[in-house]
């Protein structure tokens, strides 16, 4: 089973992608957790696109390519979860030719619907524990007092990307670029749609219905997907 999980920046495609590669055990190809793991070991990649995702841009198709295939050669037979990928038509294209070149295909996007302004209250009161990256609420300007409920300490970040003028490129960049993928996908049949207002709870208990629905539809034998896999 192969899924793209779709939707704005802040939309929880993250959350969402770590529930379902738990629990159908799959594979996640998450590209934002990829390159903040690259900046933070201060690789080539990660230096080169530092700069470019503190101002809210996203790298290349190039860059966000190879890191996939590169993963896609490692996955395992029960299939694999996108989150962060395509955001281009170029993007989608290559990739879908990459799976049809293992002999596989993407089973389903699902599209989690979102209130952009609402979404963009929530993005810039996210920041994350230094210490240990367990993401908060910031309900006031000041995180003075609080403390992590995970680790304990009590320095806060805002992640560099989530900086209200960043949040704004990201949005503009994802209407631009990323929704008329919405399109390509619904022509081929491929999308569903969900409320990503939802709690998590909810948006995951429909993600998963919606999926043990598909297992009757889709089964078929196939590199990265088998009629047991799910
Ligand atoms: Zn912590």
């Amino acid at each position: 089973m192969n899924i793209i999980l779709f939707g704005p920046p802040g939309a929880g495609k993250g959350t969402q992608a770590r529930l379902i590669q738990k629990r159908y055990d799959l594979d996640l190809i998450a590209t934002g957790e990829i390159l903040r793991a690259e900046i933070a070991k201060k690789t080539p990649l990660g230096v080169q696109v530092e700069q470019i995702m503190a101002e809210g841009k996203f790298p290349s198709d190039d860059i966000i390519l190879s890191l996939f295939k590169e993963r896609l050669d490692k996955v395992s037979a029960k299939g694999l979860v996108l989150d962060g990928l395509p955001r281009t038509l170029n993007q989608a294209e290559k990739i879908a030719q990459a799976f049809e070149e293992a002999g596989c295909d993407i089973n389903v996007v699902i599209q989690l619907a979102v209130d952009e302004e609402e979404l963009i209250k929530r993005l810039s009161s996210r920041v994350v524990c230094t210490a240990c990256g367990a993401p908060h609420t910031a309900n006031s300007s000041s995180l003075e007092g609080e403390t992590c409920y995970k680790c304990g300490s009590n320095h806060f970040v805002r992640r560099t990307d989530d900086e209200p003028e960043a949040i704004r490129n990201r949005f503009k960049i994802y209407n631009e670029k990323t929704k008329p993928l919405l399109d390509y996908y619904s022509k081929q049949g491929l999308l569903k749609v969900i409320d990503g207002m939802q709690s998590v709870e909810e948006v995951n208990k429909e993600i998963e219905t919606l999926l043990g629905q598909m297992q009757v539809l889709t089964r078929k034998p196939g590199c990265l997907y088998s009629a047991q896999d799910i």
